[in-house]
């Protein structure tokens, strides 16, 4: 393990020039189109992303707004969810998921997560709705949705509203139907290491209701209408014309961009295989409902090797990230939710396993190969120290 010199070039974890670089002119030419217009909010490029984005979404509605973070927190808002109320929420997710929550002054109901997807197991769901349970937002991780169909019956059953954390899954679908279009309101963002990246921050949220929509909006720009009267206490969340141009460039390919990295995923798990890896580790589980657009590509590594094998890959020179090392009940600014280790099992094992390997659509093969013969050198040697 310890001659792990780097062999071959180093292979980045995601490189989003490589994908931006094709378009720059394209991309140049429309940021010019913003600059010269001057309509630096509101312009017709917003709009324009909007309509692309319902379309994708197939919801009647898309309101842009800042960020993924404020597509959620907005979404509570246009719900009316206030202090004490509780949503169910996974804790295996980005921090924004929670945090829309407790800005709020709600309270997150952590709940554990189907071990083979990383995604809210709707039994636990189900266990945990209360007469004080609000909405309910499942995350489709790593680009696969939550079984939607389950999560919505339980809604339905409670006549609690659901908000689908969407921002790993534009394009997805589950039983045909995309992400975003399942619950109450669909949250999506354009954070650059997104399946639809900007060029910084950007979000949106899709729904099927003009009466939401129609608030989400209000609440998005100070609850203001007309101008300097107020409605309601909303925030300033706006998406900035430049990056709705940048993301129309964008928005044309993400197809394509889903398709490779579908195939990245299909020929790693065909070169784990083929090399006999499969065995020491877990490849990521596809359930046969979805439609997944792998803006993660994750393995689940046993016996406390994760980190060693991590280690290795770096010091090849091969990036990988851990999505998410520390899960949100255990995180410090939750500490007064009364969780503690071993309230969520499943959650903790997957925070302890998992490992996100580079996947996105500019990724060589050659590039695989290296992230592959790196894997199995790290393993070779554990072996081989194991038998001496
Ligand atoms: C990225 C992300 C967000 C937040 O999106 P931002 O645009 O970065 O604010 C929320 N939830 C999940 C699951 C995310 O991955």
């Amino acid at each position: 393990m310890s001659n792990s010199k780097p062999t071959s070039s180093p292979v980045p974890l995601l490189d989003v020039n490589r994908g931006n670089r094709p378009l720059r002119d394209q991309i140049m030419a429309s940021i010019a189109e913003v600059v010269d217009s001057g309509r630096f909010l509101h312009g017709p490029q917003v709009g324009e992303l909007e309509c692309t984005v319902a379309g994708i979404c197939e919801t009647s509605q898309a309101i842009a707004c800042a960020s993924g973070s404020d597509a959620l927190l907005l979404a509570l808002m246009a719900l009316d969810i206030q202090s004490g109320d509780e949503v169910i929420c996974p804790s295996f997710t980005f921090f924004a998921t929670a945090s829309a929550v407790s800005r709020l002054g709600a309270i997150p109901v952590f709940v554990d997560i189907d071990p083979k997807t990383y995604n809210l197991c709707p039994d636990e769901v189900a266990a945990n709705v209360t007469s004080r349970t609000k909405a309910i937002i499942p995350v489709h991780l790593f680009g696969q949705c939550a079984s939607m169909d389950k999560i919505c019956a339980i809604g339905a059953r409670h006549r609690i509203p659901i908000i689908e954390d969407a921002a790993q899954a534009i394009g997805a679908k589950y039983q045909d139907k995309p992400a975003g279009s399942w619950g109450d309101i669909g949250c999506l963002s354009f954070y650059p290491t997104k399946n639809l990246g900007g060029m910084g921050d950007g979000g949106m949220m899709v729904c099927n209701n003009q009466i939401t929509s129609a608030k989400l909006r209000l609440l998005a720009s100070h609850g203001m209408q007309p101008r300097y009267y107020h409605k309601l206490v909303g925030i300033n969340s706006r998406l900035d014309t430049i990056q709705a141009a940048i993301l129309n460039v964008k928005i044309a390919h993400l197809q394509k961009y889903a398709e490779k990295r579908a195939s990245h995923a299909q020929r790693y798990a065909e070169l784990f295989a083929g090399e006999g890896l499969s065995e020491y580790f877990e490849l990521p589980y596809q359930t046969p409902e979805a439609v997944h657009v792998w803006n993660q590509y994750s393995i689940r590594v046993p016996d406390g090797l994760r980190d060693p094998l991590r280690k290795h890959l770096t010091d090849m020179g091969i990036g990988s990230e851990v999505y998410y090392p520390v899960p949100l009940h255990l995180q410090e600014c939750f500490h007064d939710l009364g969780y503690f280790v071993g309230t969520l099992p499943k959650t903790e094992r997957a925070s302890r396993e998992i490992l996100n390997l580079p996947i996105y659509p500019e990724l060589t093969e050659q590039e695989q190969d290296t992230v592959v013969a790196g894997i199995k050198r790290f393993y070779a040697a554990a072996s081989s120290s194991k038998a001496a």
